[in-house]
């Protein structure tokens, strides 16, 4: 038997909804064996975070040199990275073990406001990680910070997925669950050349936590698996779709992703 190995850098959410518990969750779903390498722990549930507990850049270069010297991953998702001296390490990581399928997912800001990303390390981002990045997967709120632009036509969001892809990442999804104004929710899909458009039927729900991590944890599940970034998209795409139509229905504020829909 092949085994597939995904490998996620991410924050924990005691909650399980978000985070490295959405990750591995999301790769055990789509027949992925998953590894994880923590940059912090989170104590939250679905009504917010009360805490945030980074670790140090040692401990997480300890982790992806111990997975990576050893279980190779097909490929590798970072999620909250958390500070310049976390990203900087995932840099150099990816460099030295030559990750050629690494998904980054800007996460900044969590839903109730707790900041998952420092402010000043958004220029690293940019600077440090894009480069060596596969697929980006920014919302439109990251997309905005990320590139300054305001992002209310489909144009101006063109216009960002070609300035994200000049920092060097071969492809980037601005996914469109944010424009709430719209009864579609249509992802972007920028390979450097053209435009692919993925569109689900909106979900009006506050039942959304952890989708962002589940659904680039799916797209980095089918890349484990040798997929093409357009076939990866469109299962990762169905994917969330069920999961967000079908809530568990927990917790008393944003409830969690559905990882078994
Ligand atoms: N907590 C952690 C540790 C995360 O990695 C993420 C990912 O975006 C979140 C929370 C965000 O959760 P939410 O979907 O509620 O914004």
């Amino acid at each position: 038997m092949h085994v597939h190995k995904a490998l996620t850098i991410a924050g924990s959410d005691s909650g399980g909804g978000a985070g490295i518990q959405a990750d591995l969750k999301t790769f055990q779903e789509l027949s992925v064996f998953g590894m994880s390498a923590l940059t912090a722990i989170t104590a939250q549930n679905t009504l917010g975070v009360s805490g945030i507990f980074p670790l140090s850049v040692e401990a997480v270069a300890a982790q992806i040199d111990a997975v990576a010297s050893d279980l190779a991953p097909d490929a590798v998702k970072t999620g909250m990275l958390f500070d310049r001296g976390i990203i900087a390490c995932v840099s150099e990581k990816a460099c030295l073990y030559g990750w050629e399928k690494l998904v980054v997912d800007p996460v900044m800001i969590a839903k109730g406001g707790a900041p998952l990303l420092k402010a000043e390390s958004i220029d690293a981002v940019k600077t440090l990680l894009l480069p060596v990045t596969y697929m980006l997967t920014p919302n439109i709120p990251e997309a905005e910070v990320l590139t300054g632009l305001s992002l209310t036509t489909i144009e101006a969001r063109k216009e960002a997925t070609r300035m994200l892809s000049s920092f060097g990442c071969r492809y980037v999804l601005l996914k469109g669950g944010h424009d709430d104004c719209n009864e579609y929710s249509t992802d972007l899909l920028f390979d450097g050349t053209s435009f692919t458009e993925y569109v689900g039927k909106r979900v009006h729900t506050q039942h959304t936590h952890g989708t962002g991590c589940t659904f680039s944890a799916a797209i980095t599940a089918e890349l484990a698996w040798g997929k093409t970034p357009w076939a990866a998209v469109d299962t990762a795409k169905q994917f969330i779709q069920a999961a967000i139509e079908q809530p568990l229905g927990i917790g008393a504020g944003h409830g969690p992703t559905n990882h078994w829909a």
